[in-house]
């Protein structure tokens, strides 16, 4: 029975030029039928018997915080009456500092939402301006500064690295920046540059240069010690937080549990099976009004493949995997599964391994993919 529910909410303001996740700008006219078929599907999900009672619940996207307060709260009210919610449940929205007011933040406080999560990528107008936000330095600095107002102390920034433009220095004073409103967690990732992205056009016809190899070492090296001098503890290869702030949503995707995700895109494991919905907006809303299956896809893991990807998803986290767990939830022990290659990874200093946990050494989260790539 799974207690993580997802909810995809594909809309944006503005396409960011370095963005291929599942969203979409000027859709504006079909959110109010999106919402309605959001909360039919949710209303079938209360059927199976999968959801027990909900211990996080995760509005991502795209961009939740573009919906109006209406529409919000419609889906919120919806939620919370399919689904019994425990007490001490993480409820967190995604929000898009130009996209956002008081009035939205005191109406997500008052619907139950006690997490959120800013995407605010730089504190430098101009990186922003050439990964295309929407949004200022400053507005995304008084948006935290509201949602703090509104009652919000369970608050995250995302920040990247590696951006067009960016050297040690900038990324260090966006760092600082983050730092100085005082916030609990922050997910800071390196830039990816996605195929047919235009950003993937601009770096390669040259409008665009990225910052070099060594300029990304000095950046990591920033963000150690500025995360470590200010109390937030690295918890994954992307996350930080201080203690009791990590995001739990996102620990279950990384301990590899059962989760349920609603919505055009979204993916739900539950019993060993992997679904996806429909990916277009306006198609999986046909689909939820003709009555017909929004799923598009649907594969079963064997037990071993399963087994690998937990190991994969769980050394993700500082913790690493918790090897006596893994080995009574698949009956498979580790040492046999991997043998030498396990043995190999521990002698390179890759790899450690205590009583309970296998682990990413320091040299070995540098060389994560490798690590990654053997294990698989
Ligand atoms: S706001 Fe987020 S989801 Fe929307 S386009 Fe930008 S990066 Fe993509």
């Amino acid at each position: 029975m799974t207690t993580s529910l997802y909810i995809h909410i594909p809309f944006c303001a503005a396409k960011c030029n370095y963005c291929s996740f599942n969203s979409y700008a000027g859709l504006e006219g079909l959110q109010g039928r999106y919402i309605d078929s959001l909360c039919a599907e949710l209303g079938q999900c209360t059927s199976g018997g999968y959801m027990g009672p909900l211990r996080t619940v995760f509005l991502g996207g795209g961009t939740p915080s573009v919906l109006s307060a209406a529409l919000l709260k419609n889906l919120l009210a919806s939620c919370f009456a399919c689904f019994p919610v425990h007490p001490d449940a993480e409820i967190s929205i995604e929000a898009n500092p130009g996209t956002v007011d008081r009035a939205k933040f005191e109406l997500l406080k008052t619907a139950g939402v006690n997490r959120i999560s800013f995407g605010v990528q730089s504190f430098n107008d101009q990186e922003l301006g050439k990964i295309g936000r929407i949004h200022s330095a400053e507005e995304a600095a008084q948006a935290v500064n509201m949602a703090k107002e509104a009652g919000f102390d369970n608050l995250s920034i995302d920040l990247m690295y590696g951006l067009p433009g960016q050297d040690p220095k900038s990324w260090q004073i966006s760092l600082e920046t983050a730092l100085s409103l005082d916030l609990n967690h922050l997910s800071l990732y390196q830039l990816t540059v996605e195929e047919q992205t235009p950003l993937e056009r601009m770096v390669q016809d040259g409008r665009l240069q990225l910052p070099v190899e060594d300029e990304l070492a000095a950046m990591d090296e920033i963000t150690a010690k500025l995360t470590a001098k200010n109390g937030l503890a690295q918890y994954e290869i992307s996350n930080y937080a201080r203690s009791g702030y990590q995001c739990r949503h996102n620990i279950t995707y990384w301990e590899n549990r059962d989760y349920f995700g609603v919505g055009a895109g979204a993916v739900s494991c539950l019993r060993g099976s992997r679904k996806r919905n429909i990916v277009a907006p306006e198609e999986y809303c046909d689909a939820i009004e003709s009555g017909s299956s929004t799923v598009i896809d649907e594969e079963t893991l064997d037990l071993e493949a399963s087994f690998r990807e937990t190991v994969i998803m769980a050394l993700r986290m500082n913790r690493g995997v918790a090897v006596k767990q893994l080995e009574k939830r698949y009956k498979i022990r580790l040492e046999n599964h991997y043998g030498k290659v396990l043995q190999q990874l521990i002698k390179d200093k890759l790899l450690e391994q205590s009583e309970d946990y296998l682990y990413l050494t320091d040299r070995g989260r540098v060389f994560a993919n490798r690590v990654m790539a053997d294990l698989v």
